[in-house]
């Protein structure tokens, strides 16, 4: 049998960290500590290797598309596909920065909408039968949905939103922010929120269309939020450490063999939420 494999991207620091320490502490096959920057990386491989752990190491910056095919290429050659892909490198701005809206709202969709979905288009037909993908949303997408005027809720929650359909939405986010219309036009003044509504919604349109395409393969597709956790996105003050950030996402990493749901959802604290 194939040696079995994880992927986290954004795992040299914070919540990636500790999901790897997690994998590997529970999962049985090789989990893959990635980062944009090696030398970042190969520090916080050294780091888990003090703890005792043996994480492995890819680059991977994931607004690149060829470090993406790159590191794709390389796990299709080497395991012949992934068992886990974690999508949770993802970016934030401080309250206090002082760059302009529209940019931020351009930067912002760029890495945690964008690029994750380009990593969901070179990885997603990697991942083996069984195959677990977990996007780290947040539940300020989901606090960011409410204030969505009803047209926008409406689509974000209809069944059969298409995945051009999201990143039409997503791009006109970011012209309207750039002309600073987003409010009129029904968008909460949020960045943040609006691309982890994106990620939030890509999840649910990647599981509905991995069990159309692939109805007997049992892959389990769920975003979900760490909860509010002491990283350099977060405040100081955050309740949770990076291993109590990690469990919601490891656990969805983890669903035993044949387990069919969550499917699609919007997980946190091990709980399927409201959308
Ligand atoms: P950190 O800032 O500690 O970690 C973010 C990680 O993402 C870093 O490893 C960073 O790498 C990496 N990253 C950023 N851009 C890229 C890129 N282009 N390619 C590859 N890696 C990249 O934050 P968290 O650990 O808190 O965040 C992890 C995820 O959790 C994010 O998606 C975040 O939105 C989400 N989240 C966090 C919450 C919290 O309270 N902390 C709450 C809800 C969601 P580098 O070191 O090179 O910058």
């Amino acid at each position: 049998m194939s040696t079995k494999v994880a992927v986290v991207s954004g795992s040299n620091k914070g919540i990636g960290l500790a999901i790897v320490r997690a994998l590997c502490k529970q999962f049985k096959g090789d989990v893959y500590l990635t980062s944009r920057d090696v030398g970042r990386g190969e520090e916080a491989v050294k780091a888990l290797n003090s703890e005792g752990l043996k994480p492995k190491f890819h680059q991977l910056d994931i607004n690149d598309l060829n470090s993406i095919k790159t590191a794709a290429a390389y796990f299709k050659e080497k395991y012949g596909g992934v068992d886990i892909l974690i999508n949770n490198a993802g970016i934030a701005f401080k309250a206090s920065d002082p760059t302009p809206f529209g940019v931020q709202a351009e930067v912002i969709l760029k890495t945690n909408f964008l690029a994750t979905r380009d990593m969901s288009t070179h990885f997603l037909p990697l991942v083996r039968a069984g195959g677990r993908v977990v996007n780290v949303s947040s539940m300020i997408g989901a606090s960011g949905l409410k204030q969505c005027s009803p047209e926008l809720q409406q689509r974000f929650r209809s069944e059969d939103i298409t995945e051009d359909e999201l990143v039409v939405l997503m791009q006109r986010f970011v012209s309207e922010a750039k002309k600073g219309e987003h409010i009129q036009r029904g968008w909460p003044d949020m960045a943040y929120a609006v691309s982890k509504i994106g990620v939030t919604v890509l999840s649910m349109i990647h599981a509905r269309r991995l069990s159309k395409e692939r109805p007997n393969d049992g892959v389990l597709v769920n975003a979900c939020c760490p909860g509010w956790v002491r990283t350099d996105i977060a405040a100081p003050g955050a309740p949770k450490s990076p291993d109590e950030g990690a469990i919601t996402p490891v656990y969805l990493a983890l669903l035993p063999p044949g387990a069919v749901e969550p499917n699609g959802k919007y997980v946190s604290d091990k709980e399927v939420q409201p959308w």
